[in-house]
């Protein structure tokens, strides 16, 4: 049991580096310093890396171009977070927990309180937060750790997840 869990959603290097089909841009990158300082505070048991990990046939390539398919270079957290050592849970929809043991870890580890942060907030964020909340789990965004492609979807979705998911974002 822990008293807090850090989900950490997304951060790949299919997401924040250059060149690669959905990088969310240069300014995506100014969450990374933020991440980090975060992560200091927390072991890592207490730490939860959701990962996109895509078929090459996954539906979601309706939606978006083909990215982080399953044992790519893209589908790999970036190497400034290699440093903060945590279980590591791919996935395959928006929410962490679609066909996936994040509840079954979360019931494991009883926390009393769940930071989320990573990216997109609009999408990956914003879908785990709902499912975290529709568990009752008590959430918390820190929004300078959080970001997406497009600005206005992120704020948003930070407003969004304030007033009707009940998360709180700090
Ligand atoms: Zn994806």
């Amino acid at each position: 049991m822990v008293n807090e869990v850090i989900i950490v959603v997304d951060m790949l290097k299919g997401f924040l580096e250059k060149g690669n089909p959905l990088f969310c841009g240069d300014d995506s990158r100014r969450i990374i310093p933020e991440v980090i300082s975060l992560l200091k505070g927390y072991k890592a048991e207490e730490i939860i890396y959701i990962c996109d990990s895509h078929d090459e046939d996954d539906r979601e390539f309706n939606i978006f171009p083909p990215h982080c398919i399953k044992g790519s270079e893209e589908g790999k957290i970036i190497d400034e977070l290699k440093p903060f050592k945590g279980m590591i849970i791919p996935k395959t929809r928006y929410s962490g927990f679609f066909n996936t043991s994040l509840e079954d870890d979360l019931k494991r580890l009883k926390p009393d309180k769940v930071i989320v942060v990573g990216l997109c907030t609009d999408i990956c964020v914003m879908y785990t937060v709902a499912d975290l909340r529709n568990r009752d789990y008590e959430v918390e965004v820190p929004q300078r750790c959080v970001v997406s492609f497009d600005e206005e979807s992120h704020n948003f979705a930070l407003r969004h997840m304030e007033k009707i998911i009940g998360a709180k974002v700090v």
